[in-house]
């Protein structure tokens, strides 16, 4: 049975209690010298580890600095594609694990 065969074998009713809602997580690089919440470099080809810093690890106590170059790059790609940010714009940093201390 193909995709649409299903589909259409859903009830009217069934079809009437739900509203799709269809949401797009959409990772991209941009061409920055410097990470988006820190001003680590993005170089590539240093040593591993070679550009971090304690925001990029997400210790305790660091606070994200946005990058003003990635809003601006951000809104130049949603112009050009025409697709403005109708229901705005969400940047998320994803909360990292709190250190524990290791016992010995
Ligand atoms: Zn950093």
């Amino acid at each position: 049975m193909t995709r649409s065969a299903e589909a259409a074998s859903v009830s009217p009713e069934v079809l009437a209690k739900y509203e799709p809602v269809i949401g797009l997580e959409v990772h991209v690089q941009l061409l920055t010298n410097t990470k988006i919440f820190c001003g680590c470099s993005t170089r590539f080809g240093d040593a591993p580890n070679a550009n971090t810093c304690p925001v990029c690890l997400g210790l305790p106590g660091t606070l994200p600095v946005l990058n003003k170059r990635v809003i601006e790059m951000a809104a130049r790609a949603s112009l050009a594609r025409a697709a403005p940010a109708a229901g705005g714009w969400t940047l998320a940093r994803p909360p990292r694990p709190a250190l524990a201390p290791r016992g010995p």
